[in-house]
């Protein structure tokens, strides 16, 4: 079952993406607040993605994302912003998001996300055993996983495929749009800014200097290069 959790506190607006979401063919599990959404998906773990609202009553969409990263990689999370103000914060402060619709947002936009990061936690790609191994980097494409000195970096599912395009283009300046198509697929059509924040955050879990990195660089104006 493609079970989504759709944390919300204006029932207007929560009902409004159920209903998008149900007719999608998804599962929709509804919270209202954040400490029922933690309980929820403690309840129901094989749910595949999260939307989380920012400003509620009690803790906020941060706070929530926050602690479900804590035990949970897997997870696709999308934050619902009110405003485009709300994403610096979601890039300053890191907490673990994959993607943010901005409200208000068509109900083909809202699925077309949700279809995106589907596909990443539920591994719809072809499983394909091996490992890449460029040291100190030991990529394995079996268990998703991705190591650095022999010791496991967690990363969420977006992150390990952002790390595989990399891995698999050595040395190739890559371009934000390319990035964009092979991590969230074609048919996405969110914003290049999204590369951006998560390409900050793997860059605080696998460089050595975050000021200063060398595994991937950026190329001035056109994209990011991953170079040993
Ligand atoms: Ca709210």
């Amino acid at each position: 079952m493609k079970k989504v959790l759709v944390l919300e506190d204006e029932s207007s607006i929560r009902s409004f993406i159920v209903i998008n979401l149900t007719r999608a063919g998804y599962e929709v599990v509804e919270a209202e607040t954040g400490e029922t959404a933690l309980e929820l998906l403690r309840a129901n773990p094989d749910t595949k993605v999260a939307l989380l609202d920012i400003m509620l009553p009690g803790i906020d969409g941060f706070e929530v994302c926050r602690r479900i990263r804590a035990t949970n990689t897997k997870i696709g999370i999308i934050m619902l912003t009110a405003r485009t103000q709300e994403m610096d914060k979601v890039t300053g402060l890191m907490t673990g998001a994959d993607d943010y619709v901005t409200k208000p947002f068509s109900p083909a936009e809202l699925t077309a996300r949700v279809d995106a990061l589907f596909r990443r936690a539920g591994g719809e790609e072809s499983p394909v055993t091996g490992e890449i191994d460029q040291p100190p980097f030991l990529l394995n494409t079996h268990n998703r996983t991705l190591e650095k000195n022999g010791e496991r970096i967690k990363l969420t599912q977006v992150e390990y495929s952002i790390m595989r395009v990399f891995m698999e283009n050595p040395g190739k300046a890559l371009s934000r749009e390319e990035i964009l198509d092979r991590v969230w697929g074609r048919d996405y059509f969110g914003e290049l800014k999204i590369v951006d924040v998560n390409i900050r955050r793997l860059r605080l879990k696998i460089e050595d200097n975050v000021q200063n990195p060398t595994y991937i660089t950026t190329v001035w104006g056109f994209g990011y290069k991953w170079g040993l």
